[in-house]
């Protein structure tokens, strides 16, 4: 072994701990502690600034953005922000920004309608047969483009108050749905009893096939996945789990076991991602992540072109640099760590998906197409027995 520092490139492979930093004096059991990470997070602009160096755009973002979602990082996780670097792809993800009061064109409160297809407060039903379920507003830290900034962190002025039982309820008459997709906020952030009543009441209706847990809490307090939290999860089975990580570096030895934990109590683990200018949006890193990800047993689910949530638009990365990041990964690394790179699209329609362009011409007797690395084939379409049979094959020019 040497003491040389990890390169820049290392780090996007390496498992790395943050360590304890500042808090280097507090105890292990402390530290290892949620309730510990959750009663010291930081949350506002005088404490944050005896820790690290803020610039001025930061502060401002700090004073200015708080009615609209407020600031909260735990210390296990502050300890992944470069202090040093103000383009941090982890400090852009938790530090407020000035940008953030700023409203570009088309930015909306609520970009996916999610308020407009509510049939009871907190719950969503867009698709014909699952339906989303926001059982909390609080989050363990807040994510600076959250698409419920609206909603989390109680900071904005929106009346949020799940009507847990009247959702119950709609599920119960609801016969189609099969799924129900538990977020908020952190469901993860509930106790482990209150989860458990829920998952329970979940399950006992007939029709729910399945439940999912969308959570960032492997990222941003893996102390909470404890195993008593696992073994309560574990009763309620079929259940998946959607994470939410966006960079290699939050993937650490702490998160790694939190994943673990959840894949041994028969948890099924996908990611998404939310596609991050100055964060995520080049090949290099996304790969980085992806691979990383398969390596904690978690299956990269989404890659989401970033809503249009105000004051969003310094976060935002292009479709067109989305696309090309989908093409460097198909075929160039392990198919399992190709998401599904989707666009929710705007107002209200659901999660659409994106593609780079692989078929280059079609009719009723081919398809042409390309493939990862750019070379050309056919492949010849059958034919339907009652389709009229072609009398002159199409000329098609390649090239
Ligand atoms: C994302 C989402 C779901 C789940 O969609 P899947 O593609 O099945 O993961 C369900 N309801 C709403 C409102 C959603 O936004
Ligand atoms: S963890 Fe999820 S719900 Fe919470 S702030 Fe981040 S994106 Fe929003």
């Amino acid at each position: 072994m040497c003491d040389e520092p990890p390169s820049a490139g290392s780090l996007l492979k390496e498992f790395v701990s943050p360590g304890k930093g500042h808090w280097r004096d507090v105890s292990d059991e402390d530290w290892n502690s949620y309730r510990w990470q959750l009663q010291h997070r930081l949350t506002n602009l005088n404490q944050i600034s005896t820790l690290m160096r803020l610039t001025p755009e930061e502060e401002a973002g700090f004073k200015l953005s708080g009615h609209k979602l407020a600031t909260a990082i735990t210390p296990y996780f502050f300890n992944l922000v470069e202090a040093n670097d103000p383009g941090g792809p982890i400090r852009r993800q938790v530090i407020p920004r000035i940008e953030e009061t700023h409203t570009a064109h088309w930015e909306m409160a609520d970009p996916c309608g999610e308020d407009s297809h509510s049939p009871v407060p907190g719950l969503v039903h867009r698709y014909p047969d699952r339906v989303l379920l926001l059982v909390t507003d609080r989050c363990a830290a807040y994510c600076r483009y959250c698409t419920r900034s609206r909603l989390v962190s109680g900071a904005s002025d929106y009346d949020f108050h799940p009507k847990i039982e009247q959702a119950l309820t709609y599920i119960r008459e609801h016969k189609e749905v099969r799924d129900v997709l538990v977020s908020g906020g952190d469901p993860l952030l509930l106790s482990d009893e209150k989860l458990d009543w829920l998952l329970g009441r979940l399950r006992a209706i007939r029709h729910v096939e399945l439940v999912r847990i969308g959570s960032r809490i492997p990222i941003f307090l893996p102390q909470r996945v404890t195993p008593e939290l696992c073994a309560t999860l574990r009763r309620h089975q079929p259940l998946w789990m959607s994470i939410h990580t966006n960079h290699p570096r939050e993937c650490t030895p702490e998160m790694k076991t939190a994943c673990e934990r959840l894949s041994d109590a028969g948890i099924p683990l996908g990611n998404q991602s939310v596609l991050l200018r100055g964060v995520n949006d080049d090949p290099v890193t996304m790969k980085a992540l992806l691979q990383k990800l398969l390596m904690m047993r978690v299956r990269p689910y989404y890659i989401y072109q970033c809503d249009l949530i105000t004051g969003s638009a310094h976060l935002r990365s292009s479709v067109s640099r989305g696309l090309e990041i989908m093409q460097s990964l198909r075929g160039h690394t392990t198919g399992y760590a190709v998401p599904q790179y989707v666009i929710d699209a705007p107002g209200g329609g659901g999660k659409v998906p994106v593609s780079p362009e692989y078929v280059i011409y079609r009719d009723e007797e081919r398809v042409i197409f390309r493939n990862f690395e750019g070379k050309v084939f056919e492949y010849p379409e059958a034919l339907s027995e009652t389709a009229p049979q072609p009398t002159k094959p199409r000329q098609v020019e390649v090239v």
